[in-house]
């Protein structure tokens, strides 16, 4: 009987020992990640410290999925961390709000002005924009030149050189107006950062902002948390605007920013163009951050949703990236059947908002057929090809009288292939996970 207990005590240590060295890999792996995600050392140690609290092994030794309930732990204090725990303020449409910008020149400001003020003039917002940036040579150009191609009121001036004048001039001018979101631009020179920091305090003391937005280039490394802390310390930073998110950088800085500011990321930029604008999303935003791509809740959706004999042949397809005409085709047909992939797929970005808008799916419905009919006219050489340069217009001219469509709309088909090319060419390389185990860290 003895030798049955030390042989069981044996047995559990050697478990909890065995749990701990995957904890222990895992842990290591993803600090390595996140490193190369830019997120500062410090705060991915504190992760690490507050994951071993968090990580109970004796719940991995009875878990079947050991490195599924670890990552699925980091993701979620890495989303936690993203949390600071409030909610930054929110203009209110209708009410006058003030919203002053800050970050280093060349961070993105000027663009995220527009974007930021472009967005919600769509939503039906009386939004205007101040240059107070009298560093930069050219600074009131760009502003005026972004304002007026998205035809939204702007104040600057070339002669005037007090940052602080003009932000006032301005801020009064558009409240007479009756516009309800004024966006001040300000400078950001690297150089002279004690004087620029107490221009910040100066603008933002005499326009009295409701809401400050630090904008971070999502390429700055670990130099994000003494930035923001900087600027942090001369005006009341509310919120952070991370740019640049289309470049290669992960954006790993925007932790530091959070805590260095204890605000909360609430857009990204993801481009140079006015409508490259996202309200921030904290889950995609983690995966990415750990290296999953945007695509790790699709994974697990795929694993839910698609049958186990299915599921390596689309995976196939995923990881090689080339999306042919005939893989679009295949998806419309499951989508239209809703079968297990098409429900998948409809809730892929791009996939889903943009071909199949929400409350519109009859007419959705109706376009994906059509685009099908168009596509029933293609030769195997045409649905084959991931080329889209094949297409000229002669092989269109054919298709729309073979299919008895205008051309017009084979062209748009060709429009929306490219777009969804675009979004599946990202799953590229992406790892196939082996048998029962779908997480594609
Ligand atoms: P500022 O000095 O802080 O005002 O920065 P600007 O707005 O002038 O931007 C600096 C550069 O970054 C410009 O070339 C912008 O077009 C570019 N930029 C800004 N935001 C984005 C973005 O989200 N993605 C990309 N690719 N470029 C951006
Ligand atoms: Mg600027």
């Amino acid at each position: 009987l003895g030798g049955s207990i030390s042989r069981a005590i044996q047995q559990m240590s050697n478990a909890t020992i065995i749990d701990e060295k995957v904890l222990n890999e895992c842990l290591n792996e993803i600090t390595r990640a996140l490193l190369q995600s830019d997120v500062q050392f410090k705060l991915v140690r504190d992760m690490q410290t507050n994951i071993k609290k968090i990580v109970n092994l004796d719940d991995l030794a009875a878990g079947h999925n050991k490195r599924k309930i670890i990552q699925q732990a980091i993701f979620n204090e890495l989303c936690k961390m993203l949390d600071p725990g409030k909610p930054s303020f929110t203009p209110k449409k209708g009410k006058t709000s003030v919203v002053m910008f800050v970050g280093l020149q060349g961070s993105g400001k000027t663009t995220t002005c527009t974007k930021y003020a472009y967005y919600h003039q769509k939503k039906g917002w009386k939004p205007a924009l101040v240059c107070a940036d009298t560093f930069r040579a050219g600074a009131f150009d760009q502003l005026k030149q972004n304002a007026t191609k998205a035809k939204i009121p702007f104040y600057g001036s070339y002669m005037e050189s007090d940052p602080v004048k003009i932000a006032v001039e301005g801020v009064e001018r558009f409240k007479k107006e009756n516009c309800d979101l004024i966006i001040v631009d300000t400078s950001g020179r690297h150089k002279q950062e004690a004087a620029l920091f107490e221009e910040m305090r100066q603008v933002s003391e005499a326009t009295k902002p409701d809401l400050v937005i630090f904008v971070m280039d999502s390429s700055i490394g670990q130099a994000a948390f003494d930035q923001a802390q900087a600027f942090k310390q001369s005006v009341a930073v509310g919120a952070v605007i991370v740019t640049k998110m289309d470049g290669h950088a992960k954006g790993g800085g925007a932790l530091s920013a959070v805590a260095a500011t204890k605000s909360p990321v609430i857009f990204i930029g993801t481009g140079e163009h006015m409508d490259e604008f996202e309200v921030f999303d904290v889950k995609p935003f983690v995966s990415r951050l750990l290296g999953m791509g945007d695509w790790s809740g699709f994974m697990d959706k795929i694993q839910e949703v698609v049958p186990m004999d299915q599921q390596p042949e689309l995976l196939q397809k995923l990881s090689e990236g080339n999306f042919t005409l005939r893989i679009m085709y295949e998806q419309f047909q499951n989508i239209l059947k809703m079968g297990p992939i098409g429900q998948v797929f409809s809730m892929l970005p791009g996939f889903s908002a943009e071909l199949m808008p929400k409350g519109r799916e009859k007419e959705s419905q109706a376009k994906i057929k059509r685009y099908m009919t168009v596509m029933d006219s293609m030769t195997n050489e045409e649905l084959d090809s991931s080329n889209p340069k094949l297409m000229n217009e002669s092989r269109m001219m054919r298709i729309a009288r073979g299919s008895g469509r205008h051309i017009r709309e084979v062209m748009e088909m060709m429009e929306e292939y490219k777009r969804l090319a675009k979004i599946w060419s990202k799953m590229k390389g992406l790892k196939i996970p082996k048998k029962g185990d779908m997480s594609a860290l």
